[in-house]
């Protein structure tokens, strides 16, 4: 547990599944002010859930819907937010979408829908949150979602790769940018995580074979594991680490096909 999250405000944009779920019900438990986004309609029931979750774990919680692609949506945000709470201390861009095509037949719409969601989505996230913190003298944190794809190439997902190879240099550029206010910029990559993303391709036995295959701890992680890495790294146990990307792989990008002895 980090005491110090204790009253702290997060807003966790696409947080209504998965690896933004995790984060919401951790920084529940952490007794934060958990302001939940979700993009759709139907994920209203999902969130209205997760704030009778928060709220019996001792934090506290708001849902707001918004598309992270549209400016006035994450103003709208960090408005609501800081009109519930008081303030913003903790912004994490988690919204994110892929979707597999041969690059020689992907469409600028799929690549534009991408890159606008993935890496211009956190962008504007990164953006409004540093306007606030700085208007308001605040040393807050943010933590982008980024991918092990910010490292590992990955063939027909060529927008997903870019989006995750823009938030690494994004977010290191940022850090650079706002160290002298002690506004730390983290991103967290992730590898293979048991979320809505992969639900199609891990139930598939042999598909979900070949992953395992790519992991050296040999299990798909749980999002509660992403969630605890998040926790740390927005907490004042990570006060001198700005810049960061935390990779929680299970040893993917430990290049596994070396493993005993080879190559
Ligand atoms: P997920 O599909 O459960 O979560 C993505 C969320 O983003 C959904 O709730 C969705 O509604 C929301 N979203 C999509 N477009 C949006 C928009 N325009 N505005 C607001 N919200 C929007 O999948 P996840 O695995 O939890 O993914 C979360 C993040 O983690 C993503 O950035 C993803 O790239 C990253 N990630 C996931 C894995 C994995 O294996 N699951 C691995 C590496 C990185």
């Amino acid at each position: 547990m980090y005491p110090d999250l204790n009253g702290k405000t997060v807003i966790i944009t696409g947080a209504a599944t998965g690896i933004g779920k995790a984060c919401a019900l951790r920084f529940g438990q952490e007794k934060a002010n958990v302001v939940i986004n979700y993009h759709s309609e139907k994920q209203v029931k999902e969130t209205d859930e997760m704030i009778n979750e928060i709220k019996k774990s001792g934090g506290n919680a708001i849902s707001v819907q918004g598309d992270v692609t549209k400016e006035d949506d994450i103003k709208q945000l960090i408005k609501k937010a800081t009109e519930e709470f008081g303030s913003l201390h903790i912004m994490i861009n988690n919204a994110g979408i892929e979707n597999e095509v041969p690059s020689h037949e992907l469409s600028l719409e799929d690549w534009n829908k991408v890159i606008s969601t993935n890496l211009t989505g956190q962008f504007l996230g990164c953006r409004e949150a540093l306007d606030y913190f700085l208007n308001h003298d605040i040393q807050g944190a943010i933590i982008n979602m980024s991918s092990v794809h910010e490292i590992i190439p990955w063939p027909h997902f060529v927008h997903y790769a870019a989006s995750k190879g823009g938030i690494k240099l994004m977010t290191q550029t940022l850090a650079l940018e706002y160290a002298p206010k002690k506004i730390r910029i983290n991103s967290i990559a992730p590898g293979a995580i048991n979320t809505p993303i992969n639900a199609e391709k891990f139930a598939d036995p042999k598909q979900r074979e070949g992953v395992l295959k790519l992991i050296p701890m040999g299990y798909i992680g749980e999002p509660e594991e992403i969630a605890a890495t998040a926790v740390w790294l927005a907490s004042n146990q990570a006060s001198y680490v700005t810049g960061l990307t935390l990779i929680a792989d299970g040893g993917m990008t430990l290049y596994p096909g070396f493993q005993a002895g080879k190559g």
